[in-house]
């Protein structure tokens, strides 16, 4: 595990977000989302939060906020929370950056695509995309 620097994944991750019918108007990636918030009078407890979902209530589209460094700490913190939430037997999937990182989108893309869904939940659809992901991966491989 090492720091993750997620401008370096900046496209892969726009990919996956303009692959789905999710009601995302962008992605912004900053070194400290709590800042960003309190500027915008955004209520945020969280100083070591590494994503986060709002909702333009003008337009009905989200706005993903995704923190620009990751430290492995924080990785580490994260995939515990996780394991606890119920997906013990899945972290193994977080173990890369780029596998963390997806996770990370795919757990925020879950808040835009139903606001009403737990952590939990959002984490279960993370996971399942995240599975289709890579179900799609070897496929093309297959054909090789
Ligand atoms: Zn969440």
């Amino acid at each position: 595990m090492e720091l993750i620097i997620t401008s370096e994944y900046k496209e892969r991750l726009h990919n996956i977000v303009s692959s789905y019918q999710i009601p995302v108007e962008g992605i912004e990636i900053i070194s400290d989302i709590q800042a960003w918030c309190k500027e915008r009078n955004i209520p945020e407890k969280n100083a070591l939060l590494t994503g986060k979902c709002l909702k333009n209530n003008k337009t009905g589209k989200h706005l993903i906020l995704l923190r620009s460094e990751i430290s492995e700490s924080m990785q580490r913190s994260i995939i515990r929370a996780i394991s606890i939430r119920g997906f013990s037997e899945k972290i193994n999937l977080l173990e890369t950056s780029w596998g963390f990182l997806k996770h990370l989108l795919f757990h925020e893309l879950g808040h835009a695509k139903d606001n009403s869904w737990s952590e939990t939940q959002c984490d279960e659809w993370a996971f399942s995309m995240m599975e289709q992901v890579s179900n799609y991966k070897s496929l093309k491989q297959d054909k090789k």
